[in-house]
């Protein structure tokens, strides 16, 4: 640990797009809380600083902005494909942020720390030639971070496979600790299969290989979840420091039912609604959204659906209509809040990371179509390693598979056991962020690698 007289300037490096800036920016409003004596400089581009910053409220005074190039050529037009942008936000680090850490120097003073989104490897080269540590923070689950830390000895082990797995999709994962039950359909695209030499997937591999680089690694989620494959990832990197679950330490600030949602399930009945919601960037053919709906229609239970707008036209003529006195569509929901209501009884879920572990700090079982990314490992672990939730049948939507996958949560009482293991799930978490708790005492931990 450094001395506490040399002045302490932590910059902070998010990751622009989807859910990746809100936790990082969370995680570092605790540290500057908790540190006074720390000035802490946040970095991500112009537009993701707007939307992060709504208000100037609840930001401390040790903590200031900085807008990072986003890498687009002038007058450019979104082409549609969301990779796009992310592509060339991509190309234009590790420059953009060391132009702006100039002007943070000035500011503020050397740099004592980089806290980054671990997509952002680069900061492992930047800070050894600083000589000063690296601290990458992984938003999702750790099992997906095992996955990209081990790519070289998966490919090593099973090979490149070919789209349509050459009929291999169900062997699994045994030769990595805590993957048991992971299929080799389940892991991310870019690791075995799919784009292999994308910007995006060889971002992905470099972060890999860069971890046991990192001084710590800190992820949102707790031990106690994945104890095996902690337990290695720990045997392997200098630090891991599981800090979460953060919906749980930090819950986000109540803001005004404006769609009148709670209000909405105020007058429901306990365990009895259907919350669908699939995240902020998937979107489902509209075959599939056509196929919940008619489902939705034929289970007769109240539903709650967070579905964007332009997804709003997918929908069969006259669904909403039909549907009016027992459902509700809303383009955006609190949804931690929604979780925690006692009126939803099962989430109709895309198995975003943040979704899962919001499912499961509310104890709520989970209906699980993953589309990309993460999502089907994080499914896996969901219906088959902590018994939380449901596949829903034949891994796409159809009527008749969500209606009976609907019929078998609803039907359950509390003593069965997905809701018996969500139960006891749900007490780990909170024990872990509690005042004994593991993800406590990793947050002192933190504080300790990065001031
Ligand atoms: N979310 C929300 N209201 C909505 C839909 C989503 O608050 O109507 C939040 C949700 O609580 C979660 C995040 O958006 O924190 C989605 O993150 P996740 O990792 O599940 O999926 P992604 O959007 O990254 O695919």
């Amino acid at each position: 640990q450094r001395s506490s007289t040399s002045k302490l300037h932590i910059a902070v490096c998010a990751f622009p797009f989807g859910t990746h800036a809100p936790p990082l920016l969370n995680l570092t409003r605790r540290l500057a809380t908790a540190t006074p004596h720390a000035s802490f400089s946040f970095f991500t581009t112009a537009k993701s600083n707007a939307s992060l910053f709504t208000s100037t409220a609840d930001t401390p005074d040790n903590f200031k902005a900085y807008d990072v190039g986003d890498g687009l050529p002038v007058g450019y037009q979104p082409s549609g494909n969301p990779m796009e942008e992310i592509e060339l936000f991509l190309h234009a680090t590790p420059g953009n942020f060391k132009d702006s850490f100039e002007v943070a120097v000035a500011n503020t003073g050397n740099i004592t720390c980089v806290l980054s989104d671990a997509f952002l490897y680069f900061a492992a080269e930047m800070t050894e030639e600083l000589g000063i540590p690296w601290v990458p923070f992984w938003t999702a689950g750790t099992a997906s971070i095992s996955i990209h830390f081990h790519t070289d000895l998966i490919r090593d082990t099973i090979g490149v496979l070919p789209n349509g797995f050459a009929g291999r999709e169900d062997e699994q994962l045994g030769f990595i600790p805590g993957m048991e039950s992971v299929r080799l359909q389940d892991l991310p695209e870019g690791v075995i299969f799919g784009p292999l030499e994308s910007t995006f997937s060889r971002m992905l591999h470099q972060m890999g290989k860069m971890l046991p680089r990192a001084a710590a690694l800190i992820i949102n989620s707790f031990e106690e979840l994945d104890p095996t494959i902690v337990k290695d990832l720990k045997s392997k990197l200098k630090k891991l420091l599981l800090v979460g679950p953060f919906a749980l330490v930090t819950p986000p600030p109540s803001v005004p039912d404006e769609t009148g949602c709670l209000s909405w399930l105020d007058g429901k009945k306990h365990c009895s609604v259907v919350y669908i919601s699939f995240g902020t960037v998937t979107a489902p053919q509209a075959t599939e959204l056509a196929a919940v709906a008619e489902g939705l229609e034929a289970s007769n239970a109240p539903y709650l659906w967070s579905l964007r707008e332009q997804l709003h036209k997918q929908l069969p003529r006259g669904f909403v209509e039909r549907t009016k006195e027992r459902g509700v569509i809303v383009q955006w929901v609190p949804q931690t809040r929604i979780l925690r209501h006692p009126a939803v009884a099962v989430f109709v879920t895309h198995c975003g990371w943040n979704s899962v572990s919001e499912s499961i700090i509310s104890g709520t079982p989970m209906i699980c179509r993953p589309f990309f990314g993460d999502q089907r490992l994080n499914g896996r672990l969901v219906t088959d390693v902590w018994r939380i939730g449901i596949r829903v049948e034949g891994d796409m939507f159809t009527k008749d598979g969500l209606v009976k996958s609907l019929d078998l949560i609803l039907s359950m009482n509390e003593g069965t056991e997905i809701r018996e293991n969500g139960r006891r799930l749900k007490e780990m978490a909170e024990k872990a962020v509690g005042d004994e708790g593991r993800s406590t005492e990793n947050f002192k931990a933190v504080l300790q690698s990065v001031v």
